[in-house]
C-alpha cells in the first residue's frame, strides 16, 4: 500500500484574471511577464485570446505556516499582497494589486519522492505522482511527459503480449494474465524511467524555494546582477 504525505513547501499563492487591455509586450508578444523580487514572485500573461482583454496573474511568496481561514482572513492576505506588490516598479502589477479581487489563498503542498507509482492495475501521474514546487514551473511539463511515457510503454508491452502467438481471448470477462502481466511491466518501467529525472527536478524547486524564501536585500540585488548577466549572455550569444 502507498502512503501518501503531503509536505507544507512554506509558500502561498494567489492569482486570478483581471479584465483590463493588456499591456503591449503580453498582446504583442505573447510574453508571460515574471518577476522576482525580495518579497514574492508575480506574473502575468494573457488567459486567453488578447481580443478578450483577460489578464491571467499570480504571485507567489513565503508564508511559514499554511494559511488557514481560522488564522487569517482573506481582507488581511488582499492587504498584505497590497502592501507586498503596491510599490513594485512594474505598473501593471501595481494595477493589478490594486484592483483584482482577491478571494482565495492557495498553501503549496508537494509530494516527497514515492516509492513507486503504481501496482494491480493502478498507476499514478502528474501531481498524482510527484506534485513539485511551481517554482520548477515543470508541472504540468512532467505530467505531459509521463503521459506519453505511459502510452509508449503500454503501446509496446502489448503488442509484445498480442504478437507472443499465445492466444488471448480479449472478449473474456476475467483480465487476460498476459495483458495483466503487460500492464503491471509498463507501470513498473515507468517508475524506473522516469522518477530519476522527476525527482531530481522536484529538488531544484526545493533548493529554489529555500534560496527564494524572504531573501535579504544583498541577496536580492545579487539574484537581479545573475538574471541580468542570463539574459545579457544569451543575447550575446544569438
Ligand atoms: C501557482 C502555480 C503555478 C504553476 N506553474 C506551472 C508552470 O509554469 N509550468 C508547469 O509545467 N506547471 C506549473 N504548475 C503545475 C501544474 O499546474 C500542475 O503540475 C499540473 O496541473 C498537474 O496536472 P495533473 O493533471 O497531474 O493534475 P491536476 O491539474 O490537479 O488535475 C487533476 C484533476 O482531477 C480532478 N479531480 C480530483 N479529484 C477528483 C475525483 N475524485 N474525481 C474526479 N476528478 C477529480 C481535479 O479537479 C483536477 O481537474 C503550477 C502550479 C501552480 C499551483
Amino acid at each position: 500500500m502507498l502512503t501518501l504525505r503531503l509536505l507544507n513547501r512554506g509558500v502561498s499563492w494567489v492569482g486570478g484574471i483581471v479584465k483590463r487591455p493588456l499591456p503591449p509586450n503580453v498582446a504583442d508578444n505573447r510574453a508571460i511577464v515574471t518577476a522576482f523580487g525580495r518579497k514574492g514572485l508575480f506574473a502575468y500573461s494573457s488567459g486567453s485570446p488578447a481580443s478578450s482583454n483577460e489578464l491571467m496573474w499570480l504571485s507567489a511568496f513565503a508564508t511559514e505556516e499554511p494559511p488557514s481561514r481560522d488564522s487569517i482572513t482573506i481582507k488581511e492576505i488582499a492587504a498584505d499582497v497590497r502592501k507586498r506588490y503596491g510599490a513594485w516598479g512594474d505598473p501593471v502589477v501595481r494595477d493589478i494589486v490594486s484592483t483584482a479581487p482577491i478571494e482565495t489563498v492557495y498553501p503549496i503542498w508537494v509530494l516527497p519522492d514515492l516509492p513507486h507509482w503504481g501496482q494491480d492495475g493502478i498507476v499514478l501521474v502528474g501531481d498524482a505522482a510527484h506534485a513539485m514546487s511551481p517554482t520548477t514551473a515543470q508541472g504540468a511539463c512532467q505530467a505531459l511527459e509521463d503521459a506519453q511515457a505511459l502510452a509508449l510503454l503500454l503501446c509496446e508491452t502489448l503488442r509484445k503480449a498480442y504478437d507472443s502467438g499465445e492466444k488471448l481471448d480479449k472478449g473474456a470477462d476475467i483480465w487476460p494474465q498476459k495483458e495483466r502481466d503487460a500492464v503491471e511491466l509498463s507501470i513498473r518501467l515507468l517508475f524506473t524511467i522516469r522518477s530519476p529525472r522527476v525527482s531530481g527536478i522536484a529538488e531544484a524547486g526545493r533548493q529554489l524555494d529555500r534560496k527564494r524564501r524572504n531573501l535579504t536585500r544583498f541577496k536580492e540585488y545579487a539574484m537581479y546582477l545573475f538574471l541580468w548577466l542570463m539574459f545579457r549572455l544569451s543575447s550575446l550569444g544569438k
